[in-house]
């Protein structure tokens, strides 16, 4: 099987799908590989690097995808690239299915398009979930970006000139994003409080030594948030929830935000009036501006200081401000999931297996996502 690792052209993408450690493991498992030349650049990786792993470095995108029996990427394909794949050829990706409308394009060109988004949350699926591995990174990140907004130290300190307070970081949603988030704000020597719809995390919150914060809930509503993703809550437990993080958000110096739900816009979790009363030179990361942002106030992919001195970050795809680590954990998650199915001989889709079932959105000529899944 020929593999192909074309450059990704999004603009602020940062990353690639394969690393020479993923290139030197597929070669030696029979199959050759082809990367486009400069693929790796921003993650740090040189095309001698790719080559002396074992890949074929060529000139063009299109030279990379016409030769892909596979190809492996980070971005969903757009038309121009379907347009150079090879038919019938197999897609893993991050394919933002609930948005994507290349979907029947795909189905056309016959396409195995495995979207990375839609792998259960198991544990025999940890080891290849790309959501876990950049949303990790995007909250580590996120609280850098903090402190470069923020003026002032994070930690308590004590000095001859004085003591500075220490910074009060509030974190709304405690998925992967929010627990890395709490945990890199902890080891600065912030004060730390958090909040999510899900009861459960509560327990991890505090096991990282940070403060839950808690809006009553009815037993009814506990049982709605027991499962692993967020649903969408009622009017009335929203303006409980509002109250709540409208007090801590005035108190707060940071708040970064990561409440997402599955194929609906962000949850909107910070009013503009909390974001009026916030004080001066605190700084809010909206981890979900791509998706419509938890803020009312974000603006897609920008950075902008209100009036009264709230600098709020809407930037996107924070995995791509650390490219080297990002790219490095996405191509190894892609090298497990395809291990699924490349043989010595050749590359079998196991449909009775759940994580494929679960992830190929399209197949044989059919768009599968919204129909048999989704
Ligand atoms: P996510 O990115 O989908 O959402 C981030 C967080 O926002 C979630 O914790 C969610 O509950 C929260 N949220 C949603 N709406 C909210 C609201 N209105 N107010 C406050 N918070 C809100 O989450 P994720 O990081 O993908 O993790 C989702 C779940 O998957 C978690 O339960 C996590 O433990 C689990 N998980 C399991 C595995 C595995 O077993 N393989 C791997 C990774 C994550």
């Amino acid at each position: 099987m020929q593999i192909a690792i074309p450059a990704e052209y999004t603009a602020g993408e940062t990353r690639v799908a394969a690393t020479p450690e993923t290139v030197k493991k597929i070669v030696a498992m029979g199959h050759s590989v082809v990367v486009e030349r400069g693929a790796g650049l921003k993650s740090a990786i040189l095309d001698a690097a790719f080559a002396a792993a074992g890949a074929t470095v060529v000139d063009s995108r299109q030279a990379a995808l016409s030769q892909g029996d596979i190809v492996l990427k980070v971005r969903p394909a757009s038309a121009e690239e379907l347009a150079e794949m090879k038919p019938g050829a197999a897609l893993i990706s991050l394919m933002n299915p609930y948005a994507n409308t290349m979907l029947p394009l795909m189905a056309e060109k016959k396409l195995s398009a495995f979207s990375m988004e839609l792998l259960p949350r198991t544990t025999r699926a940890q080891s290849m979930d790309v959501l876990s591995s950049q949303n990790n990174i995007a909250g580590y990140r996120a609280v850098l970006l903090a402190c470069q907004y923020y003026p002032h130290f994070m930690p308590m300190l004590m000095t001859a000139a004085g003591t500075v307070k220490p910074a009060r970081v509030l974190i709304l949603g405690v998925g992967v994003a929010g627990l890395q988030a709490i945990a890199t704000a902890k080891r600065l020597g912030a004060v730390v409080e958090a909040f999510d719809v899900r009861p459960a995390t509560k327990e991890q919150v505090e096991s990282m030594g940070a403060k839950f914060i808690e809006v009553p809930m009815s037993e009814e509503e506990k049982a709605q948030n027991d499962g692993v993703y967020a649903k969408e809550m009622s009017d009335d437990y929203k303006r409980r929830q509002a109250e709540l993080v409208d007090k801590h958000a005035r108190q707060a110096d940071i708040v970064i935000t990561t409440a997402l739900i599955p194929g609906r816009p962000a949850p909107r979790l910070l009013a503009a009036d909390t974001v009026l009363g916030m004080k001066p030179g605190s700084v809010i990361i909206d981890m979900a501006a791509e998706n419509g942002g938890n803020c009312e106030l974000t603006k897609s992919n920008e950075v902008f200081v209100t009036e009264q001195g709230v600098t709020l970050v809407g930037t996107h795809n924070l995995p791509s401000l650390l490219a080297a680590d990002a790219s490095s954990l996405y191509a190894r998650n892609l090298l497990t999931f395809l291990s699924l199915m490349l043989t010595k001989e050749g590359f079998a889709i196991q449909m009775e297996d759940e994580l494929l079932d679960a992830t190929l959105i399209t197949h044989n000529g059919e768009v599968r996502f919204g129909k048999t899944q989704g």
